[in-house]
């Protein structure tokens, strides 16, 4: 991992050819996207994100906004796009098939199980392994600060989570504190089947570091984070 001027970039995905990836810092827009000159070629797609499990296939530019978590694609010059504000965003890379996935996991994907519909879109269209896929994990909110009521601990219980794993107990009665990092690499070691050495993370927590923003801090503000990654 790297600090670059405006966005973080992870060493694993940096050695790769012909990728281009970034967990934008605060202070980096939408609208800078196209002042970077390795990006300067590609075309930003842009959701309108739901906390949803819906991924799209994409082989061309979408005509109309697309309302959902998660893209996928093997085409060049498209920017997947994921905004956030203490929500983890993850990218998923099969350097095998020349294909990317960027998804938006807030707790409500997560215990839906996104990453799993990503794989699962990439698998059909490319024939992704699990065995050669890479992960990288951005910058959230970390357990200690990401304090939730019972029904998040219900909802991942129901949805088949080991919650022990996943949840602390809060200092505040009948709250508990949520890893969203390692419930999502619960979701892609065991349920997809990644090596635990292609999972590669990142210890930044947006609610404790001035250089990224935070729902929970600036509740006020709107002001969201601007991940993305392509193929040249
Ligand atoms: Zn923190």
């Amino acid at each position: 991992m790297r600090a670059a001027k405006k966005f973080l970039t992870v060493e694993g995905l940096n050695r790769l050819p012909r990728l281009v990836h970034g967990f934008g810092l605060a202070g980096f827009g939408l609208e800078d996207l196209s002042r970077e000159p390795e990006l300067s070629s590609f075309r930003p797609v842009v959701m309108k994100q739901l906390h949803s499990a819906r991924v799209f296939f994409l082989d061309k530019f979408p005509e109309q906004q697309l309302a959902g978590d998660g893209l996928v694609t093997a085409s060049a010059r498209l920017l997947l796009v994921i905004k956030t504000a203490d929500c983890l965003p993850v990218f998923l890379v099969d350097p095998e098939n020349r294909a990317v996935a960027a998804v938006h996991c807030g707790w409500r994907s997560t215990h839906q199980k996104i990453l799993v519909s990503a794989f699962y879109l990439m698998r059909e269209n490319f024939g992704s392994r699990p065995g050669s896929l890479l992960a990288a994990l951005g910058p959230c909110i970390e357990q200690k600060c990401y304090e939730v009521g019972p029904e998040v601990l219900e909802s991942f219980s129901a949805a088949g989570f080991d919650t022990g794993r996943i949840f602390i107990p809060s200092d505040s009665r009948d709250k508990f504190c949520l890893d969203l990092r390692a419930a999502n690499r619960l979701l892609l070691a065991d349920d997809i089947g990644l090596r635990p050495e292609n999972i590669l993370e990142m210890e930044a927590c947006t609610f404790c570091s001035g250089d990224l923003y935070s729902y929970r801090r600036d509740r006020q503000t709107g002001r969201r984070l601007i991940n993305f990654i392509g193929l040249e």
